[in-house]
């Protein structure tokens, strides 16, 4: 035997072969609401216009492709701030990096806390959820030797925030405790704090002195990218420390460029300063650098008026799209009128493991066995067959 013997096996991603069992299924009018992915109205997820256009401007100019640092492209840092944060940043107070998407950011986030937390001796100082969340949340943050501890946000069988539980969770949080917040469309659930609810949220991180780490992975589909990110700001604001985990994956369709970035804020220049050094460290000896393609992207379009203004307008037809439906949802069963006020790509149905298994069999509707479906998945014409797939189920 070898160590590798020793290895225990993992569960298949469920996604995965969700996509497989589609592929595979003759029906003519089945239903993908798996994948969390955006579609337009014919079923596709296409290139955006706006980053074909930037990737023939890159073809054309891209002169080396010699190394970056482990920061990556710094000026498409510089050129999302403004929409991350709604003003430019003291350079002082401020660490941006590229990372391998919006994952390399929450990991290089996760190992930073860890990192100070160790150097603090506070082992074992936590980093709080809540659930449900994006299954890979908890395991991020305890791969890099983090405590998660959590509380429950949502309950899915009455489709409503459990915002007193997610009070008393903070206020019983210690000083320099992490808290993840979902900045906006929320995965899997769908619904968002409002701003008073984030008003509440930002008091209880100030005065308890916790460390917002805010998500942010799909900028631009709830509401409009200001709007989605005003929660946010207030926390981030509130806090003299804070971090930002973002994702460009969703909001410019570039899924598989892997186009991320994480962002430091420190209360003091000194700090920033360790928080920058360490986060550079720790990008070099996880990824060395980020792959440049993505992020050259974004900053062609970000540093051109006309292909800003071309991406935004393709931005404001994803969402009005998503929205449309959510509201074809909510009118068309009283089930559903709970997603009529949510935002984002994700719902998550009160449907338990055997009615998502009926859906599939019977109605060729395909989702997550938790009852996550990608809303995005369906269109106008669509949306009644949906209604009546989980009418017969129900
Ligand atoms: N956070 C959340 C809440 C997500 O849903 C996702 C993507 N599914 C990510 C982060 C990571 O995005 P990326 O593909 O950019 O790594």
């Amino acid at each position: 035997p070898t160590p590798f013997d020793a290895l225990t096996p993992q569960p298949a991603d469920v996604l995965l072969s969700l996509i497989a069992l589609y592929r595979d299924d003759p029906r003519p009018k089945k239903l993908d609401l798996g994948v969390g992915v955006y579609r337009d109205d014919t079923g596709a997820t296409p290139v955006m216009r706006a980053v074909k256009a930037a990737e023939g401007r890159l073809l054309e100019t891209q002169g080396s492709k010699s190394y970056l640092g482990p920061e990556g492209d710094i000026r498409y840092t510089e050129l999302l701030q403004p929409i991350v944060f709604g003003k430019t940043m003291p350079a002082d107070t401020m660490v941006g990096v590229q990372t391998p998407g919006g994952t390399g950011a929450l990991r290089l986030a996760a190992e930073l806390v860890n990192a100070a937390q160790k150097n603090a001796k506070r082992p074992g100082a936590k980093v709080w959820l809540g659930t449900p969340t994006w299954p890979n949340h908890a395991p991020i943050m305890t791969s890099a030797g983090l405590t998660v501890a959590t509380y429950r946000y949502y309950d899915q069988a009455t489709q409503t925030i459990l915002f007193d539980e997610m009070m008393s969770a903070l206020k019983g949080a210690d000083a320099g405790d992490v808290v993840l917040l979902h900045g906006c469309c929320h995965n899997p659930v769908g619904a968002d704090l409002d701003q008073a609810q984030w008003r509440a949220v930002a008091e209880v991180v100030a005065e308890r002195g916790l460390i917002p780490l805010i998500d942010l992975a799909y900028q631009g589909l709830g509401d409009g990218l200001e709007e989605d990110a005003a929660g946010a700001r207030l926390v981030l604001d509130a806090a003299p420390d804070a971090l930002v985990a973002y994702s460009c994956d969703k909001n410019f369709g570039l899924y598989r460029e892997r186009v991320g970035a994480l962002y430091a804020k420190g209360g003091t220049p000194a700090r920033t300063a360790l928080m920058r050094s360490n986060i550079l460290l720790l990008a070099r000896v996880n990824w060395s650098m980020p792959p440049d393609h993505g992020g050259a992207l974004v900053r062609v379009i970000l540093d051109d008026a006309g292909l800003t203004a071309e991406w935004r307008a393709e931005l404001d037809a994803m969402r009005t799209r998503i929205n449309q439906v959510r509201q074809a949802l909510a009118a068309g069963d009283a089930w559903l009128a709970p997603l009529g006020c949510q935002r984002g790509m994700f719902s998550l149905l009160p449907l338990s493991p055997e009615q998502v298994g009926l859906l599939r069999r019977d109605h060729a509707v395909y989702m997550v066995g938790n009852g996550r479906a990608n809303l995005a998945g369906l269109t106008l014409a669509t949306v009644p067959q949906f209604i009546d797939a989980l009418r017969a189920v129900r």
